[in-house]
């Protein structure tokens, strides 16, 4: 049966008008029923607002200054990224994605995916083996001579995990019926600077889509791999990115944003962290692309939830927010 589809930017103008109408409704609702919930920039429980029991959501963790994104659907689960704030000795990082997991009644992941080699993307990833039963596990293979990843391959070897290497082109096997998960990026000749293959550029960068709706999650990708996805692909069109790096000046150039066109931005960084994530400069590219009540930081906004049934998408926010006013005065960035 044919069905009529709009064009992209149609789809894309409707998606924003929906979402606009939802969020009148929410604050209709929220003021009717006393119901914290949100749409778009609201506060909220983890009610997801896209009330559809075969609904795919994407939690991003508010994890401290790393990167811990959950993906969700029909009471399977999978995590993209287990990482560990760099204060050594603190764990807090792992007692906050346990303690999301957990209060999800999550037993098992049905993968573990590891964008890259760094710290804050790996450091909590044999406490998450340990207590979770995950199905495989996914890296791009870079070699790193890091105790912490090296301690993490022993691991998989002892315990006989499943363990895949995934580059350009490939697909993640998805556990969901109608989610798609293709990797875009490392490209299967890594990309170098010098004689070592960079563990920021060669981040695994995924598109995952489900009906109408698209998510690109680009790990801390910078701007050789964004070019190196803009060379090869024709359409990287997305409703919603998370910002690679986080927020980090070496990441989301503007010819990249325009390309992907998001609606809504996540940015997962530590509130107040050494780095002054998210930078400036993102930040104002971002705001040419979309609106700043559609720009969602885990340091101000605490855990995000992307919650979509296929053609129209929610945003909600739980333990929001830290203390943002010390967050504007430290100079880590203003919410434009
Ligand atoms: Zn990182």
């Amino acid at each position: 049966m044919a069905k009529k589809r709009r064009s992209k930017k149609s789809q894309k103008q409707m998606k924003k008008i929906i979402s606009l109408i939802l969020g009148l409704i929410v604050v209709v609702a929220v003021g009717f029923f006393g119901v914290e919930s949100g749409i778009i920039g609201g506060e909220s429980s983890l009610v997801p607002l896209v009330d559809d029991e075969h609904a795919f959501s994407l939690h991003v963790i508010d994890m401290g200054q790393g990167d811990s994104l959950l993906l969700s659907k029909d009471g399977k689960y999978a995590l993209i990224d287990a990482g560990e704030t760099m204060s050594p000795g603190e764990r807090e990082s792992r007692e906050a994605i346990f303690a999301y997991l957990d209060s999800l009644g999550v037993k098992k992941l049905e993968f573990l995916l590891l964008t890259h080699q760094d710290y804050d993307h790996i450091g909590s990833a044999i406490d998450v083996l340990k207590r979770y039963d995950v199905g495989v596990v996914y890296d791009n293979g870079v070699e790193h001579t890091s105790k912490t990843y090296e301690n993490l391959m022993t691991y998989l070897a002892e315990e006989d995990v499943s363990y895949k290497v995934v580059r350009d082109g490939d697909f993640i096997s998805s556990p969901w019926s109608g989610v798609s998960i293709e990797v875009l990026s490392p490209p299967e000749d890594l990309i170098y600077k010098g004689k070592k293959a960079d563990v920021n550029e060669n981040s695994i960068v995924l598109k995952v889509t489900y009906g109408e709706t698209t998510y690109l999650l680009t790990g801390d990708a910078e701007t050789e791999a964004e070019e190196y996805i803009l060379s090869t692909y024709a359409d990287i069109d997305a409703d919603l990115l998370k910002a690679g790096h986080h927020g980090s000046s070496s990441s989301s150039t503007y010819d990249f944003l325009r390309a992907v066109t998001p609606d809504v931005i996540l940015i997962s960084c530590g509130a107040d962290n050494d780095y002054g994530h998210p930078h400036i400069e993102p930040l104002e590219n971002f705001a040419k692309f979309t609106t700043a009540d559609k720009i969602f930081r885990t340091d101000i906004d605490g855990d995000v939830v992307v919650t979509t049934d296929g053609t129209e998408y929610s945003v909600a926010v739980r333990n929001a927010p830290h203390d943002a006013s010390k967050i504007l005065i430290s100079g880590n960035g203003v919410k434009v």
